[in-house]
C-alpha cells in the first residue's frame, strides 16, 4: 500500500502488534488468522498507528480486538463494514485498511456491500473468515455453506453456496486469494501481498468453527479442509504484472515485491493456471466448484 506506512527504527515492540485476550471458542480458526494478521504487520514493520481495522457483526467482526491493539477500530453495524470503510478511505488515504468479515456478513447481508467495493477497488485488505455458518448465533448455514454439507444436527444444506472469490474476480478485484486458517506458512504471504497491493485485495480464508461446524460431513471441518488444502491455499488472481517479479509455473512459487522494496516468496502456490489472467483465474474457480473441491 504505502512504503510510509513502515515503522523503521521507530521502535514498536511485538505487544503493539496484539491485542485483548480473545474471547472466541478455543480452537476457533478465526484466532488463528488474528495471529496470521500481527505475524504479516510485524513482519513488514508497519507502524500500527497507521491501521484502521474495520469490521461488521459475528464472531469474525470481533477479531479486530485481538489484534493490532495500538491501531485504529471501527465496529460497524451488520455488512457494512465496506462503506464505513470506504467512508474513512476518503477521508484518509493515508492509512492501511484492513477489513474483517465473516461469510454471514459479506456473502448475506452485506452482498452488495462486498460487490461495490470490490467493483469499485477500494484501497483495501478485505479478509472473510469463512466457516460457513452464524457461529454467533448459533450454527445456522450461512450462504457460503456448500451444497452437500451436513449440519451438527444432521441437516443437508442443498442450496448453492455463494463463492465471493469467484463474485471478487467477476466483480474487478485485481488480488484474490483463498487461504486456510490452519495453513499459517501460507495466510502469513497471502496477507503480506494483499497488504503490499495498490486496489481491492481480497482474502477468503476458510476458517474452522469448532463448536458448530467441525464434525464430520461438514465440508469446512478442519479435517475435510486439511484433506482439500492443496486446493484451499492459493492465489487465484493477481492484477498489475508489475508486481510479479517471476512467472509462476503450476505448483511453484511466486514472488511479490514488499511495501520495503524486499520480494516475498510465496510457498508451494496451488495453482494451474496464470494468476495473472483474470479470465483463466475465473475458469479454474469455476473448475474446482463444479467439482466441488473448494467451495
Ligand atoms: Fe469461532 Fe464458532 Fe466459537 Fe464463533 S461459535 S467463536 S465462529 S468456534
Amino acid at each position: 500500500h504505502h512504503p510510509s506506512l513502515q515503522a523503521n527504527a521507530v521502535g514498536y515492540t511485538r505487544r503493539d502488534y496484539e491485542g485483548k485476550i480473545s474471547t472466541l471458542c478455543a480452537g476457533c480458526g478465526h484466532d488463528s488468522i488474528s495471529a496470521a494478521i500481527i505475524q504479516a504487520c510485524w513482519e513488514l514493520d508497519i507502524q500500527p498507528h497507521r491501521v484502521a481495522k474495520l469490521s461488521g457483526i459475528g464472531c469474525s467482526s470481533k477479531t479486530p480486538d485481538y489484534f493490532l491493539g495500538a491501531s485504529h477500530g471501527f465496529n460497524t453495524v451488520h455488512g457494512r463494514m465496506p462503506s464505513v470503510l470506504t467512508g474513512a478511505n476518503l477521508a484518509n488515504r493515508d492509512l492501511l485498511y484492513l477489513g474483517v468479515s465473516g461469510d454471514g456478513d459479506s456473502a448475506s447481508i452485506g452482498l452488495g456491500q462486498f460487490a461495490h467495493a470490490m467493483r469499485r477497488g477500494v484501497n483495501m485488505v478485505y479478509i472473510v473468515e469463512n466457516n460457513g455458518v452464524y457461529g454467533l448465533t448459533k450454527g445456522q448455514f450461512s450462504a457460503t455453506a456448500d451444497r452437500g454439507s451436513k449440519s451438527k444436527k444432521g441437516v443437508i444444506n442443498h442450496d448453492s453456496p455463494v463463492d465471493l472469490v469467484g463474485l471478487a474476480l467477476q466483480l474487478g478485484a485485481t488480488y484474490v486469494a483463498r487461504g486456510f486458517s490452519g495453513d499459517k506458512e501460507q495466510l502469513v504471504p497471502l496477507i503480506k501481498g494483499a497488504i503490499a497491493h495498490q486496489g481491492a485485495a481480497f482474502i477468503d480464508v476458510v476458517s474452522p468453527c469448532v463448536t458448530f461446524n467441525n464434525h464430520a460431513g461438514s465440508t469446512k471441518s478442519y479435517d475435510y479442509v486439511r484433506e482439500h488444502n492443496e486446493a484451499v491455499s492459493r492465489i487465484d488472481f493477481i492484477a498489475l504484472g508489475a508486481e510479479i517479479t517471476a512467472s509462476p509455473a503450476p505448483g511453484e512459487t511466486i514472488d511479490l515485491p514488499q511495501p520495503d522494496g524486499s520480494i516475498m516468496r510465496l510457498r508451494k502456490l496451488h495453482a494451474d493456471h496464470d494468476p495473472t489472467d483474470r479470465v483463466a483465474a475465473m475458469n479454474h474457480v469455476q473448475a474446482l466448484q463444479a467439482k466441488g473441491e473448494v467451495v
